[in-house]
C-alpha cells in the first residue's frame, strides 16, 4: 500500500449514528450525491457508513485497540497503519444499505452491490479491495474509492429521484454465520446491542474496521 495524503478540503455528506459528520473530498462528495440519487431512482438505497478519517484519528484507533489488550498483528489486519488508509484522502467511502449489517462480506449479496458493480465506475468510483487483490488485503465489497480514470468521462448530471435523508444507520436483522474475524463478530454484536438498547453507537464500534 502507498502512503495516502490527507484531504485538505472536505464536504459533509451525512451523519453517523453518534452524530459526527461523514465527510468526503468535494469531488467524491459530488460524485457520491449523483450516484446515490441515480441509484435511488432505480430503487436502490445507498448509505454512507464512513468517509474521511484523519491520520491522527487512525493512530488513536490503533492505540485504543492496543490499550484494550489486542495484539498489533491482529489490529493491523483490520486497521490500516496511520498514513496508509485510503480514507485519509477523503476519496474513499464505505457504503451500506438499510437493513444489512454494515462492513461485512454480506454486502456483496445485496442488490445495491450488484448495482454498484454495474454503475459505480460511471461516477468514478472503483472497488479498492476486490477478492484476491494484489495488496493482500481482505475483500471489502463496501469500500469504494473515487478515482476517475484519465480520459474517461464520468457522469455529471443526475436524474431527478427521491432525495431522502441519508440513513446512515441500520437495524441488524441477520448475523453473519461466518464472521471474518473476532472484531467483525464484536462489531455485529455491537450493532445488535445498540438496537436492542437504543443507545448511540460508540465511535470505537463505528470504526471497528478502519482500513
Ligand atoms: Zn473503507
Amino acid at each position: 500500500m502507498k502512503p495516502q495524503p490527507e484531504a485538505a478540503h472536505l464536504v459533509s455528506v451525512g451523519a453517523r449514528p453518534d452524530g459526527r459528520d461523514i465527510k468526503l473530498s468535494s469531488g467524491a462528495a459530488a460524485a457520491w450525491a449523483r450516484m446515490r440519487a441515480d441509484a435511488a431512482a432505480s430503487g436502490i438505497e445507498l448509505a454512507a457508513i464512513s468517509g474521511f478519517r484523519s491520520i491522527e484519528r487512525q493512530g488513536e484507533i490503533i492505540r485504543g485497540k492496543l490499550a484494550a489488550g489486542e495484539e498489533i498483528g491482529a489490529v493491523l489486519r483490520v486497521v490500516a497503519a496511520p498514513g496508509y488508509s485510503e480514507h485519509h484522502t477523503g476519496d474513499a467511502i464505505d457504503i451500506g444499505v438499510p437493513g444489512e449489517t454494515p462492513l461485512t462480506e454480506d454486502f456483496e449479496r445485496t442488490p445495491a452491490f450488484e448495482w454498484l458493480k454495474a454503475h459505480a465506475m460511471i461516477y468514478g468510483f472503483h472497488l479498492s479491495f476486490p477478492r484476491d487483490n494484489p495488496h493482500g488485503i481482505a475483500y471489502e465489497p463496501w469500500h469504494w474509492r473515487f478515482s476517475p480514470r484519465p480520459g474517461r468521462k464520468i457522469r455529471q448530471g443526475s436524474r431527478p429521484g427521491p432525495q431522502g435523508p441519508n440513513k446512515a444507520w441500520f437495524p441488524v436483522n441477520s448475523v453473519s454465520s461466518e464472521p471474518r474475524n473476532i472484531l467483525e463478530k464484536d462489531l455485529t454484536a455491537s450493532w445488535a446491542m445498540r438496537f436492542a438498547s437504543g443507545f448511540l453507537m460508540s465511535p470505537v464500534i463505528v470504526t471497528a474496521i478502519v482500513r
